[in-house]
């Protein structure tokens, strides 16, 4: 029997392709909905649910949720009886194994800008290969058994959970993008959620290649073979992007100028990601310059959405870390930022974007959590704040203090479960408010 221990989007996915194949038990900490005790009242199987019980011992294997502490004791009891505790990733990857068909597996990692370098890459490699792209970017990687033809390539978002639960898993080009502070509220210390990133590391292939970007302190001396680096500081590394010129070299040769599409130093640094694996496997220097050119970063990622009066908004809800949002004060010019910092921190040391705001930002808003979170913080630094109950509250005093050329900009710093259900409703919600201050004020002078 497998245990499924706890039941979100993969492992509900998971769901449709074992039912009926394994005798399956679901153990869950909250309850079902209507819906799904009918369904698997009507598939025959057992589940139990607001908590899990000694059934689970009866498992012969367990998959779990990512976000389960592997600590829980009934698992730490199942796994001092040989019981196995996987993820969905893991358990697939040992599926295709059997079958036969693991494709190569691109895994991109990092605290920013995985969503962006994944798609991105998979765009890419799609100029030569079938791929599949998924894990942690939004469609499980059990999605890959519902294909009629095995991917020659699967590109695979994993975070710092993921790579907790995996085994056997191996991986042939490993990409780490950065390795900041995120996290540290369910990992415990920094130390922990790095090692869980690194831990990555132990699942390349003796013929796998690494790909790290040489920019980031917490990357420096992997002692994993020689790793392909890219910077966009340091002339000496494998791929490099000189800005000023937006010259991109491979090996010191120059390859071609970035396309004017990609703007914003963690972009080029995500796109530098993705043209090491591109080359690496062996894409065209043509198809991989088409891809870049075509390519558009999603929504709520530095999305400068509207203007009014040369003052621009921008929406960055998915900057739901300090060093996402870091990242996008350095994108514009100093003193010109309005910032919007709102949402649940993850007991974060705030001290690197404080200094940054008082550098670089004219004035900063605080929403939710945040402002228990920061106030205090701001105070002692003498840094000029407005404590907002909401985003009207929010754009309303942002437009007292902006003038031309100023960018109201959200990028929380928080995730966004404080008020919101997640950062796409965040972001939405930002968007829409000011498009309706926007219109207002309009409508008022004509
Ligand atoms: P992730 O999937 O790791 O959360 P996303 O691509 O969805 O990454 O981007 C999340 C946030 O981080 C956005 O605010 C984005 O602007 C910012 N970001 C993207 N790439 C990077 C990077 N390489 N370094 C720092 N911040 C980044």
């Amino acid at each position: 029997m497998i245990g499924i221990v706890g039941f979100g989007k993969s492992n509900q996915m998971l769901y449709e392709f074992l039912n009926k194949k394994e005798t399956l038990f679901i153990s869950e900490i909250s309850s079902f909905s209507q819906e799904w005790k009918q369904r698997f009242v009507k598939d025959g199987v057992m589940f139990e649910e607001n908590g899990h019980t000694e059934k689970l011992l009866e498992c012969d294997l367990v998959i779990k949720s990512p976000g389960i502490r592997r600590n829980l004791p009934i698992l730490m009891e199942a796994e001092s009886r040989g019981i196995e505790i996987i993820n969905e990733v893991e358990y697939i990857y040992r599926v295709l194994k059997k079958l036969g068909k693991v494709p190569k597996i691109v895994v991109i990692t990092g605290t920013n800008g995985k969503t962006t370098t994944t798609d991105l890459t998979g765009k890419v490699l799609k100029n030569n290969y079938s791929v599949f792209v998924g894990g942690n970017i939004g469609n499980p990687f059990c999605q890959v058994l519902g294909l009629e033809e095995p991917p020659q390539i699967a590109v695979l978002e994993i975070s710092s959970f993921q790579a907790l639960d995996l085994k056997e898993f191996e991986i042939d080009v490993l990409v780490i993008l950065n390795i900041r502070q995120d996290h540290i509220d369910w990992h415990g210390s920094f130390e922990n959620y790095k090692n869980a990133k690194l831990r990555l590391l132990n699942f390349c292939r003796e013929d796998g290649v690494v790909i790290l970007n040489k920019d980031d302190e917490n990357l420096q001396k992997i002692s994993k073979k020689s790793p392909i680096y890219f910077s966009i500081n340091n002339r000496n590394a494998g791929i490099y992007m000189d800005i000023s010129t937006r010259k991109i070299y491979l090996n010191s040769n120059f390859l071609f100028e970035m396309p004017d599409n990609i703007n914003y130093k963690h972009n080029y640094q995500n796109a530098l990601a993705a043209i090491a694996v591109g080359k690496h496997l062996g894409i065209t220097d043509e198809n991989i310059l088409k891809t870049l050119k075509n390519f558009k970063t999603e929504e709520h990622r530095l999305e400068e959405f509207a203007q009014f009066n040369d003052i621009k908004f921008v929406n960055d809800s998915k900057a739901t870390n300090s060093s996402a949002t870091l990242a996008a004060i350095d994108c514009f010019p100093e003193k010109k930022i309005i910032l919007i910092l709102s949402g649940r921190e993850k007991k974060e040391d705030f001290t690197e974007l404080i200094e940054n705001i008082k550098k670089k930002v004219k004035h900063t808003i605080l929403l939710g959590e945040m402002v228990v979170t920061l106030e205090k913080q701001m105070k002692a630094n003498n840094l000029k704040y407005f404590v907002a109950r909401d985003f009207s509250e929010a754009v309303e005093n942002a437009l007292t203090v902006a003038e031309r050329g100023d960018y109201v900009l959200l990028s929380p710093a928080g995730a966004s479960f404080d008020m919101f259900s997640d950062y796409k409703h965040r972001g939405e919600m930002f968007k829409q408010t000011v498009l309706k201050i926007l219109k207002e004020k309009c409508s008022h002078e004509f």
